[in-house]
């Protein structure tokens, strides 16, 4: 079996072998880009050496870059333990021409790597195409041999990528490999194509055009490359497993969950073992880079989904504080390849154990008043959003938490209601300031506030997190 490490080496090192300079991961918390949440694509770190804002590394560079999405345009937070295929922290292999190669090349590169590199079976692959690029299908067939009926023709968005509504763009190509008859699904463009059947593993982006208010307005100079692959996807492909959650790191995060809970990760419990393990990834990564838990902004997701999980460790029964004791099985996993994660192993344990402990003081109480408000509900029901409320300002429960531990029963929650619940406490609160008779310094506050948004968290729709692929 071909282990997670060798894939991220060889996978690193067939594209050194080939004139691309090795850039080291980025850190989570993107140092050029207040816009992002989070750095949730490969290409992020290198988005102004594609506008030419800045001079590009290297002609050619090969990353293998850390992501996280659980917020913003691309949120998995909900997907996590109930696909086969999303995290909310993974690891996005790439290769990027910065006006040196293009699509030639880059399918090139892709099949050869994937098919004799690492001896794929070609008739498992499938190939998508924006449905006007006709040099990407003819490129397919010509290089890969691709039969016509595995090419596929998309003519949404999925596979059309721009930086934003001014910046380069252009058509992207995905790689899909079928796992098999036994999984229900279908190819990408049916109308099974939801089915975890048929797997995206690879994004090529092809930059060639200039867009300015979202309009095509000129060809670029020198066109270029962007291309993503999710490392646990690819795993599971080489590991012969269907899941990712089968392959050989979350089998040694699950298993460490497993003995410290003693509780099996079958049944029931599969989806909590899997939220931990997925958890403990996104947190210990956030941490290590800096990220703390508050509040507001990038603390606040990390506390959220910290929080997520360790209610999912209740849910195993866990008697005490379990998330910290994990973060040694990730250092053994990861941390040659990421020396991060060792130099804050430390500060990782001792935070996940302070908010545990601290979050458990409230989890329980919270967990009786959602079981007895929702004593008498059936599936399709809904938690009122005032309760919810309840829950997250009494209780320290994210809003997401209180979804998620419905989501069994098919108890829904009233967004609305919750929203609404929060912006009258607010308005309570200005109301409560303003009689305090306290000098205009509070109501400028508020005025700022007001405008530039509050600094509490109240969610990230607006955020938007452009990432390439
Ligand atoms: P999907 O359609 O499966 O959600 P995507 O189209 O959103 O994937 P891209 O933005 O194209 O994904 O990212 C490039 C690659 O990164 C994907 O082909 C996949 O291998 C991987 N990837 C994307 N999102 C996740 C995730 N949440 N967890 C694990 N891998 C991911
Ligand atoms: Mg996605
Ligand atoms: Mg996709
Ligand atoms: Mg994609």
């Amino acid at each position: 079996m071909t282990s997670t490490n060798d894939i991220r080496r060889s996978f690193l090192d067939y594209f050194a072998s080939n004139y691309h300079a090795e850039i080291a991961s980025a850190p989570l918390v993107p140092f050029s880009d207040p816009t992002l949440m989070f750095v949730n694509a490969g290409m992020v770190p290198f988005k102004n050496a594609f506008t030419g804002l800045e001079t590009p590394p290297a002609p050619r560079a090969t990353s293998s870059q850390k992501c996280v999405r659980a917020g913003g345009k691309h949120n998995d937070l909900d997907n996590v333990g109930y696909t086969a295929r999303h995290h909310t922290f993974f690891e996005m292999l790439g290769n990027f021409s910065f006006g040196d190669y293009f699509k030639e090349q880059a399918i090139h590169h892709a099949w050869t790597l994937l098919t004799k590199e690492w001896g794929l079976d070609a008739n498992r692959l499938t190939a998508t195409v924006y449905h006007t690029d006709d040099e990407a299908f003819d490129l397919w067939k010509k290089i890969a041999g691709l039969p016509e009926e595995r090419i596929i023709r998309i003519p949404t968005k999925d596979n059309f990528w721009a930086m934003g509504s001014d910046g380069p763009c252009g058509p992207c190509s995905e790689i899909f490999y079928d796992h098999g008859e036994h999984i229900w699904g279908g190819p990408p463009g049916s109308p099974e194509e939801d089915g975890d059947r048929f797997v995206e593993i690879w994004n090529l982006v092809f930059m060639q055009f200039q867009q300015e208010a979202d309009e095509i307005v000129a060809d670029l100079p020198k066109p270029s490359i962007d291309t993503g692959m999710g490392i646990e996807r690819i795993a599971a492909v080489m590991q012969g497993v269907h899941d990712n959650y089968d392959t050989d790191t979350f089998k040694a995060l699950i298993g460490a969950s497993e003995s410290l809970t003693g509780v099996k990760a079958e049944g029931a419990q599969q989806a909590s073992h899997r939220v931990i393990a997925d958890h403990l990834r996104s947190t210990s990564f956030l941490l290590a880079d800096g990220v703390l838990p508050s509040n507001e902004g990038r603390g606040y997701v990390l506390r959220r989904i910290m929080r997520r999980a360790m209610r999912h460790a209740h849910l195993l029964g866990a008697s005490e504080p379990l998330m910290h004791r994990l973060v040694p099985a990730l250092v053994t996993e990861m941390g040659q390849a990421y020396p991060e994660l060792v130099r804050g192993q430390a500060l990782i344990q001792e935070v996940l154990e302070r908010e545990e402990t601290q979050f458990r003081r409230t989890l329980q109480n919270g967990l009786k008043l959602l079981d007895e408000a929702t004593a008498d509900m059936g599936e399709g029901g809904t938690l009122p959003g005032e309760t919810a409320f309840k829950l997250y300002d009494t209780y320290g429960f994210p809003y997401d938490l209180t979804e998620d531990a419905l989501r069994n029963r098919g108890i829904g929650v009233d967004k609305d209601g919750f929203d609404e619940a929060m912006a009258q406490q607010k308005a309570a609160a200005r109301a409560a300031w303003k009689g305090s008779g306290e000098a205009a310094s509070e109501e400028i506050w508020f005025d700022i506030a007001e405008r530039e948004g509050s600094t509490e968290f109240t969610g990230y729709s607006s955020t938007t997190g452009e990432a390439a692929v």
